[in-house]
């Protein structure tokens, strides 16, 4: 059988920074969409793994095409990751389930890895909340992860800076982040409500305002965020999106729709013959999409 440290060099390959081996307890969970028990998911299961793949939160003020945030991108590389390492351990002789729905933010808290802080986000020592998190449940009895728990739980009473950098007010002082007012969620909707138009700035997917806000988090001064110009998305070029972001977010109607309301946030009148051919599209989305975004650019022309 694969040892400990052959998975986790493996795991490391991919680009995990951090694997940890669990002990296969229920993790108690109010969402009724999450399974408590790995073991339902795998009888006789041993260990439970935990994949975490970190990414650079990077400054992209003044950008003026259509942002993704890095989660993205990481999220597609680790779940890709964690189908190579579940076959890995399948082609071993073990039975492993990748992917799993388990309260992953919950274990996290649960296993001492990290504590969750008023974002509703979980921090790891030495990582911060940039990462994104993959599982794979096993019949293999791992050796159990020597976890650090140095990581104390922050007052964040007296930070608050998540909260005020929340574009949206989405984030109260319980801890409680509304995804109805999340832009990481309203991002993904096929149509931005007029309420949050304006919120998006040059989001095109994704929000980490509450992350790059806080001071447990590390942003790089750099230009190395990830963007798609707005002109090839007018004209329904995604180029290499769907491989980048999977092609269920990578949908031509929403990105299309989306690089309106970005085109009109922006200021980009260089884009209104586009958008102004977008009009008259026969797709009711998308026209509509276009016929508002030429509302606010024309005003500003
Ligand atoms: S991801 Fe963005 S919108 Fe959502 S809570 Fe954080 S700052 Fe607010
Ligand atoms: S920004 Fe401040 S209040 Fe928000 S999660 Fe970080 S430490 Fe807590």
């Amino acid at each position: 059988m694969i040892s400990n440290a052959e998975f986790t060099a493996a795991a490391e390959e991919l680009g995990f920074g951090r694997v940890y081996f669990l002990p296969v307890d229920d993790i108690p969970t109010p969402y009724v969409k999450l399974v408590s028990s790995p073991k339902a998911l795998l009888p006789g299961a041993k260990t439970l793994i935990l994949l975490i793949m970190p990414y650079e939160l990077t400054d992209d003020g003044g950008c003026r095409e259509g942002v993704i945030s890095p989660y993205y991108k990481v999220s597609q590389k680790a779940y890709k990751g964690v189908k190579f390492l579940e076959k890995k351990l399948i082609d071993s002789g073990a039975q492993a389930v990748c992917n799993a729905n388990i309260p992953l933010k919950a274990a996290i808290v649960k296993y001492d890895i990290g504590v969750q802080r008023l974002n509703s986000l979980t921090y790891i020592n030495g990582i911060g909340s940039a990462f994104h998190i993959q599982n794979i449940i096993t019949d293999i009895a791992f050796e159990y992860s020597r976890i650090d728990r140095s990581l104390s739980v922050t007052d964040c009473s007296k930070c608050l800076h998540c909260l005020r950098a929340c574009p949206s007010g989405a984030i109260s002082t319980t801890g409680f982040v509304d995804p109805n007012r999340c832009l990481r969620f309203v991002s993904e909707l096929k149509q931005i409500p007029a309420e949050f138009e304006n919120n998006l700035g040059n989001k095109l997917l994704g929000c980490d305002e509450c992350q790059k806000a806080c001071p447990h988090n590390m942003v790089a001064k750099t230009n190395a965020q990830f963007a798609y110009p707005l002109e090839k998305l007018l004209k329904g070029d995604l180029g290499e999106l769907p491989e980048l972001i999977g092609t269920n977010l990578a949908r031509k109607t929403r990105m299309i729709c989306k690089a309106c309301v970005l085109a009109a946030n922006n200021n980009r009148t260089d884009l209104l013959p586009l958008i102004r051919e977008l009009e008259k599209s026969s797709d009711t989305y998308i026209s509509a999409a276009a016929r508002r975004a030429m509302e606010r650019l024309e005003v500003i022309t």
